[in-house]
C-alpha cells in the first residue's frame, strides 16, 4: 500500500509535460491572433488617420474659399481673373503655355504692365512643386482680391504664374512628368547638371530608393522605422539630411531629382524671368509659393543666398516674426533653386534692376523630430509607389493621402493661418519695398 498511492500519484505529477506542451501552443495561438488583428486592422486604422478632414459645413470664414480643389477649377478661376484687372486698361495679357506631357495642362502667365511709369513689378508663381500649386493658387487668388486695390496701376505692374508645373499639381505630385524636381533645375549654364554631386545620397541611396512594390501597410510602417533607426546609428541625420536638401542629379527615379537638361516648364519660367528683367522696371520683387518645410503654425520667408540682410534685421523690415536668411542657423543652399537663377541671370543681362526674389514656405509638418520623420517617410513611400506601385490598395491610398496633407493640408484651422501670415508677410515686403502706401 506505501508504495501503491506513490505509483498512482506519479502519474497525476506528471502533468507537467502536458502543461509544458499547452501553454506555448495557447501563447503562440494569441499571438498569433494579434498579430492577424494588427496586420488586418492596422492597415483600417492607418487608413483612417490618413483621411483629409472634412470642410466646415457652415459659417466658413471667407479665406477658406481662396483653396481650390482641383487642378482644373483653379485654373478656371485663374484666368477668369482677368476680367477684375480693369484699372490697367487693355495692357493685360494672358499667355497659356502648354506643358505636362498630357492634353489640358497648361503653365498660365497672367501680365498686366505698369500703365505710366515701369516703377514696380511684382511677381507671383506657384506650382514649382505641382501639389504645393493649390496653397500657390490660393495665395494668388488673395493677392488678387486684397492686394489689388492697393496698388497704383499707373507704377506697378503684376506678373502670375500659375502653376509651374501643371501635371504635378494635376496628379498631386511634386515632381514634373519627368520626374524632375523643377526647383532644382534652374542652372544659367547647360553643362552644370553633370557637375553637381550629393555623395550623401549615393551614401542613403537604398534607404531612400526601394526596389520593391510597397506592401501590407503595418509592415511597410515597421520595416521603414527600423530602417531609419540603422540608418541613423550607420550615418547620423546630418547625412540623411544633406541627402534630401541639396537635390541629385545621378538618379532619375530618385527623390528630388534635378534634372540633366532645362525642363520645358524651367524654360517657360526662365522666360518670363528674363522678359521681366528687360522690361525696364527699377525694382521688382519676386515671390516664389511653396508649402512643407518649416514650423506648421508659422509661414517662413526664405531669402535667397544673395540676402545681405541678417534674420533680425530682414523680420525688422518686412514685420514679420519669421525669415530666414544666410545668417540663420536653419539655412541651407539647395542646387538650382529658380529664385538663386533669378539673380543669376540678372547678373547675366547686367540689369539695373533692384531685384529682391524670395521663397514663402508654409510649413506643413513642423520642425521637431516627428514632423522631419514623418516627412521623410511620406517622401520615400511616395516615391517607391510612383516607382514600383503597391501590392495592396489600402497603403496605396494612405501613402497618397498622407502625400497630400503634407503639401496641401486640408485642415481649416492651418488654412486660415496661411492665408493671415500671407497677408502679413506680403504687406511687409511690399511696404519695406515701397510698392504699398505705408
Ligand atoms: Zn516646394
Amino acid at each position: 500500500m506505501d508504495r501503491l498511492p506513490t505509483r498512482q500519484v506519479e502519474p497525476l505529477q506528471s502533468p507537467p509535460t502536458g502543461k509544458k506542451s499547452k501553454f506555448p501552443i495557447k501563447t503562440a495561438g494569441i499571438a498569433l491572433a494579434i498579430v492577424l488583428l494588427i496586420e488586418l486592422a492596422g492597415p483600417q486604422v492607418l487608413l483612417q488617420l490618413s483621411k483629409p478632414k472634412p470642410a466646415p459645413a457652415q459659417g466658413s470664414p471667407a479665406g477658406l474659399s481662396y483653396f481650390p480643389d482641383s487642378y482644373e477649377a483653379s485654373r478656371q478661376r485663374f484666368i477668369q481673373g482677368k476680367s477684375t484687372l480693369k484699372s490697367y486698361g487693355s495692357g493685360i495679357k494672358l499667355t497659356s503655355y502648354p506643358v505636362g506631357g498630357e492634353n489640358g495642362l497648361y503653365i498660365d502667365a497672367m501680365k498686366a504692365d505698369a500703365t505710366k511709369t515701369m516703377q514696380n513689378l511684382i511677381i507671383l508663381t506657384s506650382g514649382m512643386h505641382g501639389v504645393e500649386g493649390y496653397v500657390g493658387s490660393a495665395m494668388i487668388e488673395l493677392f488678387r482680391n486684397e492686394f489689388m486695390p492697393k496698388l497704383d496701376p499707373t507704377t506697378t505692374g503684376v506678373i502670375w504664374v500659375h502653376a509651374a508645373n501643371p501635371w504635378g499639381m494635376k496628379h498631386n505630385h511634386r515632381y514634373n512628368e519627368d520626374h524632375v524636381d523643377l526647383n532644382r533645375n534652374f542652372f544659367d549654364q547647360p553643362d552644370a547638371y553633370g557637375k553637381q554631386q550629393n555623395p550623401s545620397y549615393q551614401v542613403m541611396r537604398s534607404f531612400l530608393e526601394k526596389p520593391s512594390p510597397v506592401g501590407n501597410a503595418v509592415n511597410h510602417e515597421v520595416a521603414f522605422f527600423g530602417d531609419l533607426i540603422g540608418e541613423i546609428i550607420r550615418h547620423g541625420t546630418g547625412t540623411i539630411s544633406e541627402a534630401l536638401l541639396q537635390g541629385q542629379y545621378e538618379n532619375p527615379q530618385g527623390v528630388y531629382y534635378g534634372g540633366a537638361k532645362a525642363e520645358r516648364s524651367t524654360q517657360i519660367l526662365q522666360h518670363i524671368y528674363e522678359e521681366a528683367l528687360n522690361s525696364g522696371y527699377a525694382r521688382i520683387v519676386h515671390v516664389d509659393l511653396h508649402t512643407g518645410y518649416g514650423p506648421r503654425d508659422q509661414m517662413s520667408i526664405f531669402s535667397a543666398s544673395k540676402e545681405t540682410m541678417t534674420e533680425e534685421q530682414a523680420s525688422q523690415a518686412f514685420q514679420y516674426p519669421l525669415v530666414l536668411t544666410p545668417t540663420s542657423k536653419d539655412y541651407y543652399a539647395t542646387s538650382g533653386d529658380n529664385t538663386e537663377y533669378f539673380y543669376t541671370l540678372k547678373q547675366r543681362l547686367q540689369s539695373s534692376a533692384d531685384l529682391y526674389s524670395t521663397t514663402f514656405e508654409f510649413g506643413t509638418m513642423g520642425v521637431d523630430t516627428w514632423g522631419s520623420v514623418r516627412s521623410l517617410r511620406n517622401t520615400i513611400d511616395e516615391n517607391s509607389l510612383y516607382a514600383n506601385g503597391s501590392t495592396s490598395p489600402i497603403t496605396e491610398q494612405i501613402i497618397l493621402n498622407r502625400y497630400k496633407e503634407m503639401f496641401d493640408p486640408s485642415d481649416a484651422e492651418w488654412r486660415l493661418k496661411a492665408v493671415a501670415d500671407f497677408r502679413q508677410a506680403m504687406s511687409g515686403v511690399l511696404k519695406y519695398k515701397g510698392m504699398l502706401a505705408k
